[in-house]
């Protein structure tokens, strides 16, 4: 939408995990709401999660827009612009 330059770093994503948090499962955490990574797939956790391994995925990588993982849940948020898009 408006502003938003990173869209063009989606990709065809394939989830890195279809169980839950991808890190969590690896360390034995727990999450809340799950994330999934656009340009990679990584799936990590959201910030009302313990550990926010989604966030802690973008700080790593600078991939800029994740989507919600959650059933039923249909939206796009780009940390860049700290937005929906
Ligand atoms: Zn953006
Ligand atoms: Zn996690
Ligand atoms: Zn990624």
């Amino acid at each position: 939408m408006d502003g938003c330059t990173h869209v063009d770093q989606i990709q065809d994503v394939t989830a890195s995990s279809t169980e839950g948090c991808t890190d969590c499962l690896a360390t034995g955490g727990h999450w809340v709401h799950l994330r999934e990574c656009l340009t990679c797939g990584h799936v990590g956790c959201c910030d009302s999660s313990p550990n926010r391994h989604a966030t802690a995925h973008y700080e790593q990588s600078r991939h800029p827009v994740m989507r919600s993982f959650e059933p039923g849940e249909d939206w796009r948020w780009c940390f860049v612009d700290q937005a929906a898009v």
